[in-house]
């Protein structure tokens, strides 16, 4: 039996990309398995877009990765030329949101290095003169933009892997794979074959190797088509009088592509009613082939864009393709490991996975290589989903998806398909009170409380109709005391008799002492932020620990793989508890009125006390800055708990408050926040957490390297000079014109009437003369030395 470092599944772009750069790190023994050629699943009709546009830096860097591969890197190591036509490419708009957010992506571009350029009418009729400008607003113009031949390309990288010592085998299904003693088995139509890593690159069939592999893979094949012209006067006269290639242009608003191929056109459209396709399982047999043409699905695009573009209905049809394309509930493809299963990965459900099929492949195999990824990997972490991601909720959000290709992402962007999954026990109770939920990590939570019940958020890119019910919230839990529901954190518990020693060596800080509450940051092998903890130590054998509602899968599979060796036992005690937040200054009087026990517990420590005859877990802790308690209870006895609460409060104004409120109030106390501002890029010594840093005399993972960390950025809290628009996340700070910085988090502080950001610095000598772009214009920046709200704790501590 053969026996390898790992086996990559599927032989597309995604899963080649990542034997070529497997190879290329000097791992020689690597396979990749296929069943039938290369790129024989959806790589090879792809229509070969490569873009540079996209909100997230992670996501931009797969792209520009993917760009830099079949351009530069892939035609030098072969001699050949992948078929990439740097055309340039443009998006247009007649919505002024649209243009907001062009504003943004373009910003956000000027920090990592992507030009982008805002256009007016004028440029895109100079740059696209066979577009019409009717109702246009302008467009944003992505100059290194371009498209590939995807076949090329993924033989290209097959090629220089092979040369590099990797194995390929053509014609080989595999059929089934089984985990023994800590090693995968693959049982292919050749044979059986052994590996320590196992990669599912498997693409539209990507949800059926997840079976095999015991893992859900939460995405969902839809029909994408798009159509090839026949000849084109108008190109033909174009090309003929020696012009270039007309860019790549898309209509985000009427849903549709169009590029030229040789003298005609491409003209991709998507649809908003999403066919989705063998979402059960698509069967084995299917390989390269193509669906019948279905263009009365798309009729509506298809005139919209001869609309724009007339030269398009001076042609016929040459091909229509359409083919299966794959969409994870939020688009962004799943690039790492699988929960809860070991040397386990996933590359695939890439809607994109030509554009960015090479940078995945580069990231994955720097985390297999590495133990932890080269960027924040949030948005692309296969733990993004948890089994609350259902059947049901993935065939949802695939369709949704797919019909908003090109739909505006607001920041604080809710979108309705896939909602009320779970719940917490208090989510009616909330609601009655006005909340507007939002969805996190599968639960619904308050995002703020509106005036009139069943009031929506209007996303904007500027400040919006919350701006004003958070400012009340934030009185209510400043001036008196307000009620949050915090049941969406994650929960655990470690219990054994080794809880102290496992926790000292966990991360960055030490275990706090029994009774008492501190951070603790399990760091990555390079130093950077994996996980943060808030640890109650309840004695020497048993720890309670809460992070992000986002990390639970993450944090749990954290937890699990450092507790080997140690006498523990780790459990997720997410879903049985709820949390309810009573912050502000009356908050003792309040809980006093309902508990016989001492409210005598100083900040940082926790106390069972009786609160309205319920048991609960009393953390002093307030993550908004006021004096004030998280109430740890059984999920039974949550609403009971709540309306003790709230009867009680009557009379000291109890309010409420939401995730809104509280962002914008701990940014006011300079807290980070995980997955934000605290990721694994950066280690919290840059992230300006010295405080919970305590490297002396003990070992943890990622400590030297934290420590000997070169060129170390520094992270600081901005006040912006703004009234009309509040930062929220990746803008770039700028010094005499130079990015030197980015936002990682903002709000308007209502309690200092700041308007704060947090940014990292890359150049973190640089002190004065700041600004912050925000939507294309730049507003006057200052660090602030000291965090602006209760710099001394005394609201805390009172
Ligand atoms: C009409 C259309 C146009 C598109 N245009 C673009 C575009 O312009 N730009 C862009 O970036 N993307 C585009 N896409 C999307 C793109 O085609 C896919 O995202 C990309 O090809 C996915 O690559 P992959 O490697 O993940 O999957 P695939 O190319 O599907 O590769 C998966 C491979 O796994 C193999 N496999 C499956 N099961 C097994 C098994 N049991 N054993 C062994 N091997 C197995 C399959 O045979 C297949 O070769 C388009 C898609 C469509 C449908």
């Amino acid at each position: 039996m053969s026996t390898y470092q790992v086996i990559i599944i599927g032989g597309g772009a995604m899963g080649t990309s990542l034997l070529y750069h497997l190879a290329k790190a000097g791992w020689r023994d690597c396979l990749l398995v296929e069943k039938n050629d290369l790129t024989h699943g959806s790589t090879w009709h792809a229509a070969g877009l490569c873009t540079h546009f996209a909100h997230n830096p992670t996501i931009q860097e797969l792209r520009a990765t993917s760009v830099r591969l079949y351009r530069d890197i892939l035609p030098e190591e072969t001699g050949q030329s992948c078929g990439f036509h740097r055309s340039g490419a443009m998006r247009i708009t007649r919505n002024p949101d649209r243009m907001d957010e062009f504003a943004h992506v373009a910003g956000l571009s000027e920090f990592t290095g992507y030009p982008l350029e805002i256009m007016s009418r004028e440029r895109i009729a100079e740059l696209y003169p066979l577009a019409t400008l009717d109702g246009l607003l302008g467009g944003i113009y992505e100059i290194d933009d371009g498209h590939v031949d995807p076949t090329l390309a993924t033989h290209a990288m097959a090629q220089v892997a092979q040369k590099n010592g990797a194995a390929i085998q053509r014609y080989n299904p595999v059929q089934a794979i089984r985990r023994e003693n800590g090693t995968w088995i693959v049982e292919s139509k050749n044979g059986t074959l052994r590996a320590k890593h196992i990669v599912n690159a498997a693409g539209t069939w990507g949800f059926e190797v997840g079976r095999m592999m015991g893992v859900n893979v939460p995405s969902v094949p839809v029909l994408h088509q798009y159509l090839v012209t026949d000849s084109i006067p108008a190109i033909v006269e174009r090309m003929a009088s020696g012009k270039g290639e007309l860019p790549m242009i898309r209509d985000p608003e009427e849903s549709w592509y169009v590029r030229q191929e040789r003298d005609g056109f491409i003209l991709g459209p998507y649809e908003k009613q999403a066919q989705v396709w063998s979402v059960d399982g698509v069967p084995p047999e299917f390989g390269a082939e193509l669906m019948p043409p279905d263009l009365d699905r798309v009729e509506h695009n298809i005139e919209a864009a001869m609309a724009r573009i007339p030269a398009l209905g001076t042609s016929g049809v040459k091909t229509v393709i359409n083919g299966p394309i794959t969409f994870t509930p939020d688009a962004n493809p799943l690039i790492g490991p699988a929960h809860g299963v070991e040397n386990c990965w996933l590359l695939t459900g890439s809607s994109m996975g030509v554009m960015e099929g090479g940078g995945a492949g580069k990231f994955l195999a720097h985390w297999i290589v590495n133990g932890a990824p080269p960027m924040d990997a949030l948005a692309v972490d296969p733990r993004r989903f948890g089994d609350w991601a259902d059947r049901d909720y993935r065939v949802a959000k695939a369709i949704e998806c797919f019909g908003l290709q090109f739909g505006v992402h607001y920041p604080f962007e809710e979108r309705p398909a896939g909602r009320n999954i779970r719940v917490s026990p208090l989510h009616d109770h909330m609601l009655k009170r006005g909340a507007v939920m939002g969805f996190a990590h599968g639960t619904e939570r308050p995002n703020w409380f509106a005036d009139t019940p069943g009031e929506r958020a209007r996303e904007s890119f500027r400040r919006n109709n919350w701006f004003a019910p958070v400012e009340r919230e934030v009185e209510a839990a400043s001036q008196r005391v307000a009620l949050a529901d915090l049941s969406v954190f994650s929960k655990f518990e470690v219990t054994g008799p080794e809880t102290f020693a496992f926790l000292d060596a966990l991360g960055a800080n030490r275990p706090p002492k029994p009774g008492r509450i501190g951070l603790i940051h399990a760091l990555t092998p390079a130093g950077g932020v994996a996980s943060e903890f808030t640890v109650t130590m309840r004695d020497g054998r048993h720890a309670y620990l809460t992070s992000a509602a986002a990390s639970e899968e993450i944090d749990l599979d954290l937890l699990t793989a450092r507790a080997s060796g140690f006498d523990v036992k780790i459990s997720n005690r997410t879903r049985d508890l709820a949390i309810i937040g009573v912050m502000g200054p009356r908050s003792r009087e309040l809980l006093s009125s309902l508990t016989p026990d001492a409210l005598d517990l100083p900040w940082l420590s926790a106390k069972d006390v009786t609160v309205a005859g319920i048991a609960v877990l009393a953390l002093r802790v307030s993550y908004i800055g006021e004096l004030g308690w998280e109430l740890h209870v059984a999920r039974a006895d949550a609403v009971a708990l709540f309306e003790a609460l709230e009867v009680a409060g009557k009379p000291f104004g109890v309010g409420f408050y939401g995730a809104y409120a509280a962002n914008s109030m701990r940014l006011e106390k300079g807290y980070r926040g995980w997955g934000s501002d605290l990721t694994t890029e950066r280690s919290p010594l840059e992230t300006g957490l010295r405080a919970f840093v305590k490297p002396e005399g003990r070992k943890f993972i990622g400590r030297d390297a934290m420590l000997a960390k070169a060129e170390p950025w520094d992270m600081v809290l901005l006040e912006i000079e703004t009234t009309d628009v509040d930062p929220f996340y990746s803008h770039t700070v700028f010094a005499e014109g130079r990015p030197i910085g980015v936002v990682t988090s903002g709000s308007h502080g209502h309690r200092t009437g700041k308007t704060l950001a947090l940014a990292f610095m890359r150049e973190p000598t640089v002190r004065h003369g700041l600004s912050v772009k925000i939507l294309g214009r730049s507003r006057a920046a200052h660090i602030l030395d000291e965090v602006p709200y209760d710099p001394q704790n005394l609201r805390l501590k009172s």
